[in-house]
C-alpha cells in the first residue's frame, strides 16, 4: 500500500523526538530509535494530516500532490 504521507528525507531534520510521530494518534509515524528518520505506516494512517502542520520543518508531505525529488 502506498502511504497518502511521506516524510522528504532532505527536509528532515531527524529530531530526537519526532513532533510529527507524536501527533499522530493511531501510531502510523515509525521512528525506531531517536534520530532516525521517520517512515509513515499506510496500514495505520487515516490520513487525517494532523503530522502536516506538526512538523517545524515540513518534512512531512503529501504524497499525492507532490512527488518528492530522489535522495542524492
Ligand atoms: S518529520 Fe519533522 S518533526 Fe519528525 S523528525 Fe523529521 S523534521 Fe523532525
Ligand atoms: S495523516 Fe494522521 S494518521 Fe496519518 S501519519 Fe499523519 S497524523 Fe498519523
Amino acid at each position: 500500500m502506498q502511504p497518502i504521507l511521506q516524510i522528504d528525507s532532505r527536509a528532515c531534520q531527524t529530531c530526537a523526538r519526532c513532533v510529527a510521530r507524536q501527533v499522530c494518534k493511531p501510531r502510523a509515524i515509525v521512528q525506531l530509535e531517536p534520530g532516525d528518520l521517520p517512515i509513515v505506516d499506510a496500514t495505520r494512517c487515516r490520513s487525517c494530516m494532523a503530522c502536516i502542520p506538526a512538523c517545524p520543518f515540513g518534512a512531512v508531505r503529501r504524497a499525492d500532490r507532490e512527488r518528492l525529488a530522489p535522495a542524492v
